[in-house]
């Protein structure tokens, strides 16, 4: 996927991009409210379902087609690009027929093969931008699959939106964030436009910004934020959509962490962290010789390779010391873990 287009004609100068509107559209007067309101916050982009996945039946379902037209009035009356969400070749064919500027598949889309073959053939032929949403499961060759369905059907203004994935215990978050996967993608698809959902991440509206601010901060080129006019009145996801103003104030305090970094500062930095990972990969390259050694001494004596007690000493040891490091507990285990299996290994395969 080296050859995609960008997602706008203009897109270059618009760094990072903002999407936002209400998570669903409920009634031609609450669409054109928080329209103008963003608009008037200084937002282009404007997103709304109109079909809502929803994971049990008996939820709002959205106002499907008719609401097509309540996105016409709000891209005529404000200028604004429309986006909103499709899940079928019917919605395909509803979009394409009302000029929508732009589409997005949503998680529980995203992760279905045979759907995302179904919307690649529906799509095929139209330059249409398309973001596509991680499957809900943290499985990002799946992910990828679906990227590459709508590449093939030909289509190149392709981009990438992360919203969390789905765990056993997600904290304080509705989708925790597993940051490594977008990040892994990022490095497989270097050229994919890359955009953070801080709203479904968190699923709680205090938690947005933070969200928003680590995903800038981790290079995302833009996010989807989920806006409206009277967020606790909202018909879905009330507790995680901004008002407009929060909104733009937010995005405020986003543009100037952006335009405080300084390049040359940065280039120092990560000479440091260049510097400061050739010691630690020595570091760990001097680990295994010794280990090396034990695995010697161990066959000579006739004692196994694995000594468990050893093992949970080690990772008490230093489990206990990562606080005081400024490390969480939880890391320095899966580190030493991953270490350990590595020990093992070299001590079993000789
Ligand atoms: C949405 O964007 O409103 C939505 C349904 O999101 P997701 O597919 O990420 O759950
Ligand atoms: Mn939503």
């Amino acid at each position: 996927m080296n050859d995609l287009h960008p997602l706008f004609p203009a897109d270059a100068a618009a760094h990072p991009r903002f999407i936002v509107g209400p998570c669903s559209a409920e009634t031609e007067e609450q669409t054109l409210a928080t329209a103008r309101r963003l608009a008037a916050e200084g937002f282009t982009l404007f997103r709304a379902g109109l079909w809502k996945p929803r994971t049990r039946p008996g939820g709002f379902e959205g106002v499907g087609a008719a609401g097509l037209a309540w996105l016409d009035r709000v891209r005529r009356e404000t200028g604004m690009l429309v986006a909103t969400e499709v899940a079928t070749r019917d919605h395909v064919r509803a979009v394409l027929d009302a000029g929508i500027d732009l589409v997005w598949i949503g998680a529980r889309t995203a992760g279905d093969p045979f759907a995302m073959q179904e919307l690649a053939d529906a799509l095929a032929g139209h330059d249409l931008p398309v973001l596509v949403k991680n499957p809900a499961s943290p499985d990002l060759e799946l992910w990828i699959g679906a990227l590459q369905r709508l590449y093939n059907a030909g289509l190149r203004r392709l981009g990438a939106i992360h919203r969390g994935f789905a765990t056993l215990d997600g904290g304080a978050y509705r989708n925790p964030p597993l940051w490594a996967l977008p990040i892994e993608l990022r490095r497989r698809l270097p050229q994919l436009p890359l955009l953070c959902d801080p709203s479904h991440i968190g699923g709680r509206r205090d938690l947005v910004a933070s969200l928003a601010r680590q995903a800038l901060d981790l290079g995302f080129d833009g996010l989807v934020v989920e806006a409206h006019c009277a967020p606790d009145e909202a018909w879905s996801d009330s507790a995680q959509q901004l008002s407009p103003a929060e909104l733009g104030a937010l995005v405020r305090t986003l543009v100037v962490r952006c335009d405080g970094t300084g390049a040359a500062p940065l280039a120092a930095l990560r000479e440091r962290i260049d510097r400061t990972d050739d010691e630690l990969l020595a570091l760990l390259a001097r680990r295994m010789e010794i280990v090396r050694e034990i695995g010697e001494m161990k066959r000579r004596e006739g004692l196994p390779v694995l000594q468990t007690g050893r093992y949970g000493e080690l990772l008490d040891r230093l489990t206990a010391r990562a606080a005081g490091l400024g490390l969480h507990a939880d890391f320095v285990r899966r580190f030493m873990q991953l270490v350990h299996e590595e020990a093992v290994r070299q001590q079993i395969e000789r």
